[in-house]
Parts: structure tokens; sequence; C-alpha cells
């Protein structure tokens, strides 16, 4: 169950940092063009900890490249006067 709440919760991170960067003028773009991937297998632009390629910030800009913003929550106002009106 824990390893269910923590593959939701990283998917709910991703869509999150992805709609930022999507939200941005040119944000996917600008990030892949630091971020891409060298004849090594490793990624340009994380270079102070070497990572396989596609690091984090490269799948989060490939994310944001093909996904629409996340809706928004709805604003559950009065649930307070809802339950009063039960009573
Ligand atoms: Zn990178």
């Amino acid at each position: 169950m824990a390893d269910r709440l923590d593959e939701t919760a990283g998917s709910l991170l991703l869509a999150t940092a992805a709609a930022f960067v999507a939200a941005q003028p040119d944000g996917p773009a600008r990030l892949l063009a630091v971020h891409h991937p060298l004849p090594n297998g490793l990624c340009a632009g994380c270079l102070a900890t070497p990572t396989r390629w596609p690091c984090g910030t490269a799948t989060i800009a490939a994310t944001a490249r093909t996904s629409a913003p996340l809706p928004r929550a709805p604003i559950r106002h009065g649930v307070a006067q809802t339950e009063r009106r039960r009573r």
C-alpha cells in the first residue's frame, strides 16, 4: 500500500511540476535545450551529479510538452454549512 501511495504522490508531483513548466514561456523547450542526452548517455545539464538521461528535469519537461495543465480542484465552500443543514 505504501508503494501505491508513493506512486500516486510521485504522479501528482510530476503532473504538478509539468503543469508549472508548461505555463512558462517556452518552458519545456528551454529545459530540454539544457537537459539533453550526451553521447555517453548522461544528461548534459546535470553535470554536478552525473545523471543518466532522461533526468528528472527532462522528464518533467517532456511531460509538460505533451500534457494539458492540471484542472483546478473544486473549491468546497460551505461544507460545514451543509453539515449543519442536515441536522
Ligand atoms: Zn538533466
